[in-house]
């Protein structure tokens, strides 16, 4: 019989050969996740039913972004995956029980849900710039700007495309930037912290190098536009102002001539009207907002 710990080494070792989010599925072994939600090709099902023989599949074809994608559902409890993939495919979203059985807190569910019933849900600089401004302070460890496991239904394919070439020189898959995998109600949400902490231990028992990678990036300041517009920062947010010595990968779709002011800038101010860019003491800049929502940063240093 192989134990956790053996199981979690072997996963490490093979999960970076398939599209799966390692962290996620270590979770998943671990115990920490009851259940997850993969599209899987063939050859990575049979991959994980020869290693993991006592983790169940369920699958069901659906429509996503207008492909055909083959939806499956992985869990030690059989049932579990069963009712999962069910609720995901089913006729209706069942956002609250799909929710619950995917083990997210229940503020965020009804965070969530509440978006839901306005059709915000795909809204994403709303729904961002809600849970910043309810926050005391962003934790790297909710940080879920990076994360293209909850953009399943984002039509925008050409960005898609667009942001994979400029990030095919990252050191480790772009599916990795995260240890949670939903959208937190708040970026101090205390339980989407605890599991973005056991997530994180995880990692760096048994993916040191990706840990610390995944790690570095998150705890960054970002300044945010939407999910395919945004830069992170090597720098730091000290009374308001952004001091930054350069930008780090992954790479967002900020508009070319913003992007130049900011890449010879080394301070940036954002107040509820404007983004002023500067060298020192010199402006280089001033980008007009369309609202308070369109462009600020959130800063996940962890000594903010
Ligand atoms: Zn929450």
């Amino acid at each position: 019989m192989n134990t956790i710990k053996e199981k979690l080494k072997k996963a490490a070792a093979i999960i970076p050969d398939t599209d799966l989010i390692l962290q996620e599925f270590l979770a998943l072994i671990a115990g920490i996740k009851p259940v997850m939600i993969y599209q899987l090709n063939p050859n990575e099902i049979s991959l994980i039913k020869t290693n993991f023989p006592e983790l169940n599949i369920a699958c069901r074809d659906k429509i996503i972004c207008g492909k055909r994608s083959h939806a499956c559902a992985l869990s030690y409890n059989e049932s579990l995956a069963q009712k999962t993939i069910d609720s995901f495919c089913g006729e209706g979203s069942k956002w609250q029980l799909l929710g619950d059985l995917l083990g997210y807190p229940k503020c965020c569910v009804e965070s969530h849900l509440r978006y839901c019933g306005q059709s915000k849900q795909l809204d994403s600089p709303l729904i961002t710039y809600q849970a910043y401004k309810s926050s005391k302070k962003c934790n790297f460890l909710v940080n879920n700007l990076l994360n293209f496991s909850t953009r399943v239904g984002d039509k925008k394919s050409n960005d898609f495309l667009h942001y994979l070439q400029l990030n095919k020189n990252l050191p480790i898959p772009y599916r990795y930037f995260q240890f949670i995998s939903h959208d937190p109600c708040r970026y101090d949400c205390q339980e989407s912290i605890k599991i973005g902490k056991e997530i994180d231990s995880l990692l760096k028992e048994y993916a040191p190098k990706v840990e610390k990678i995944v790690k570095y990036t998150l705890s960054k300041p970002i300044l945010f536009f939407d999910l395919f517009k945004l830069v992170i920062f090597e720098g730091y947010l000290k009374e308001g102002v952004l001091y930054y010595q350069k930008i780090i990968p992954p790479f967002f779709l900020v508009d070319n001539s913003l992007m130049e002011k900011i890449e010879s800038g080394n301070r940036i101010i954002v107040d509820n009207k404007k983004i002023e860019i500067l060298k020192d003491d010199s402006t280089l800049f001033v980008y007009q907002k369309k609202s308070e929502a369109d462009g600020f940063i959130l800063d996940f240093s962890e000594s903010n």
